[in-house]
């Protein structure tokens, strides 16, 4: 009869809803149909879900910024940015394949790309593997030859017309 002496100082509570009994022979919760506590204990007994800094969601969050979000900047960086690991080769690049004076279409065959117009003046930006390349053409022919070489792989195709007007 522990339950008339403990009871009657202690109302039952549950844990759950926060549902409040005198009554002693209530075992459950009439709401959330859970084990009743009391009321001295219910600190004790919440089972709220605190948020966990290495819970799977955030585990998940992480791999995907890593994986997904982390590329996306390197490629991005790259088609914004790719003259950093740029650096001008002369007359030729360091194949030999594509030299100051080639036909775009030759040069297209050479890397394996459609190539623009006959006339094509602009810049192709080239980088397969850790290769890069960005050539510049005037009138259908290379005039410039910029090569780099990266720490990671990338595929990079990007044809610039050169803006009427501008020269
Ligand atoms: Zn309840």
């Amino acid at each position: 009869m522990r339950n008339l002496l403990g009871g009657a100082l202690m109302p039952r509570v549950c844990g759950n809803c926060k549902y409040v009994t005198e009554d002693l022979f209530v075992n459950d919760c009439p709401l959330c149909l859970r084990p009743l506590a009391l009321s001295s204990r219910v600190g004790t007994l919440g089972e709220e879900p605190r948020p966990r800094l290495f819970s799977r969601r955030n585990l998940l969050i992480a791999a995907a910024v890593l994986f997904i979000g982390v590329p996306l900047a390197v490629i991005s960086f790259i088609f914004t940015a790719p003259t950093y690991c740029l650096s001008p080769a002369g007359e030729a690049d360091s194949l030999g394949t594509i030299r100051v004076g080639m036909p775009v279409r030759e040069v297209c065959k050479v890397l394996d790309i459609e190539s623009p117009p006959r006339a094509f003046s602009g810049m192709i930006t080239w980088g397969r593997g850790g290769r890069m390349l960005r050539l510049r053409f005037i009138d259908g022919k290379v005039v410039a030859i910029e090569e780099g070489n990266l720490p990671f792989t990338v595929t990079v195709t990007k044809v610039q017309p050169q803006t009427a007007g501008r020269k």
